[in-house]
């Protein structure tokens, strides 16, 4: 079993190889961090006319943006409904259409970048694991339709094998508006797309420090030092302790996917006849869809810890994939990998200010589409093309038993299992 991501392998020339440039002395935005989130706003930058370096400690893409599920969908990891009891109306709204737009901007910028990514608008199934959960969501897309005007079709039981090949399920809603794509592949095109546009992007350099000085910031890294006006981090889920204040308020937690051989492609049709993607309503949810030559890509994070062993992880989750679907207990396994989220403990995603250090993170699982759209985001304001952005204006709150080591999540992951037991 491999235990680097399927998605990678598949690369015809792995991302960073043909792209690594030289230290550069001075540039105008330094972006700590080389995942969508780091290469989308390289890109805006450059396309406004900014000397812009994209520092990786790896190589480039290579945080979670080469190695999640490839799920794209609307809807931040707070519920729209949540959102809509935490902030006023306009707000909540304005949180929601940025989802939207999330999503259109993952399509346009494959279709405008010419990225070969597998894009596909297949829609995405959110399945219901208990009957109360059911009978949540056909209130919930009530709700979506009444307030937000957004269509959720509901699927009963009886008819859901049109949908996916097991009876495991209550229920689910679909949502037509969501798609997927081949992560490392989107990541490899926004890294062509930025050096295109006249981007340093720069391999196997961690940043060791950020200080300010009379131009800006000095930079520090391992491979020497760079003045920049201004900086951007983007490590999201990989946020050390380069800026102590914002490591309190980003906690790192797993994520583990296996692959399996491609599937005869009768099994594919039974197993999901409409190629969408799915998750169900568990905390501790899988995410399972095929990829595009026809794997069984399945996922879930059993405790919250990021160093799982990927053996074992492998052997849980693949008990999960054939009991879901059973059909599939002969086909091998021939990946298993891992990667890191960045929860917030607001579960929203956050642009924020930190000693004049700019950073862009926290998509709590919820990415593709969100690292996105907030590395456009923090391009635009900073090259002044906008003014504001609701997720500079929400707080970015972190706890006081929280100093940037995750010592709960042990606990925390007790406490959502038994609440998977109990809700
Ligand atoms: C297993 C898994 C499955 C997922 N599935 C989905 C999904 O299906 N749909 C979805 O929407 N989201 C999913 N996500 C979440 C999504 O992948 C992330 O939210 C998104 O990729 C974050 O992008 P980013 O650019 O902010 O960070 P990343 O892509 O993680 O990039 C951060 C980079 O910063 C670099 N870095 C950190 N510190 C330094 C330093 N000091 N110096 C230099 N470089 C540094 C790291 O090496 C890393 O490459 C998943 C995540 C994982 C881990």
């Amino acid at each position: 079993m491999i235990t680097t991501p399927f998605w990678i392998d598949q690369l015809e020339q792995p991302a960073g190889q043909a792209l690594t440039a030289p230290l550069p002395e001075r540039v105008d935005v330094a972006i700590v961090g080389s995942g969508y989130t780091g290469l989308v706003a390289a890109l805006t930058l450059a396309r406004a006319g900014a000397q812009v370096a994209v520092l990786e400690q790896q190589t480039i893409g290579w945080g979670a943006s080469s190695r999640n599920g490839g799920m794209v969908s609307p809807g931040l990891k707070l519920s729209a409904r949540k959102l809509f009891a935490k902030f006023d109306a306009p707000l909540a709204r304005e949180l929601w259409q940025a989802s939207l737009d999330a999503v259109d901007l993952v399509e346009d910028l494959a279709t405008a970048e010419s990225i070969d990514c597998n894009w596909r608008r297949d829609g995405h199934v959110h399945l219901a694991s208990k009957e109360s959960h059911f009978e949540a969501m056909q209130d919930n897309a009530v709700w979506f339709r009444e307030t937000l005007g957004h269509p959720l079709r509901v699927v009963p039981r009886g008819e859901l094998r049109s949908e996916i090949g097991t009876d495991q399920y209550y229920g689910a809603v679909v949502d037509d508006y969501s798609g997927g794509l081949q992560p490392a592949k989107f990541a490899a095109g926004l890294a062509q797309a930025a050096q295109h546009a006249g981007v340093a992007l720069v391999e196997r350099t961690e940043v060791q420090s950020i200080q300010r000085a009379a131009f800006g910031f000095h930079v520090m890294t391992s491979r020497g030092a760079l003045q920049a006006e201004e900086v951007i981090v983007a490590t999201n889920g990989y946020t050390g302790p380069l800026l102590p204040e914002l490591q309190r308020r980003v906690i790192p937690a797993g994520s583990y996917i296996i692959v399996t051989a491609p599937l005869h492609p009768d099994a594919q049709r039974i197993t999901s006849p409409r190629g969408r993607m799915f998750y169900d309503s568990k905390w501790f949810l899988n995410y399972f869809r095929l990829t595009p030559d026809g794997r069984m890509l399945w996922g879930g994070r059993n405790s919250l810890t990021p160093d799982a062993d990927l053996i074992k992880s492998a052997q849980a989750l693949r008990r999960q994939m054939v009991h879901t679907f059973p059909h599939l207990v002969e086909v091998p396994i021939t990946h298993s990998w891992s990667g890191r989220l960045g929860l917030t403990f607001d579960m929203l995603p956050h642009i924020g200010r930190i000693d004049g250090v700019h950073y862009a993170l926290g998509y709590n699982g919820h990415g593709v589409s969100i690292a996105s759209y907030l590395g456009q985001e923090i391009g635009l304001l900073l090259s002044g093309a906008k003014t504001r952005s609701p997720f500079l204006e929400i707080p970015h709150p972190t706890r006081f038993f929280y100093d940037g080591q995750p010592w709960f999540l042990p606990l925390a992951a007790r406490y959502f299992q038994a609440r998977d037991l109990l809700s």
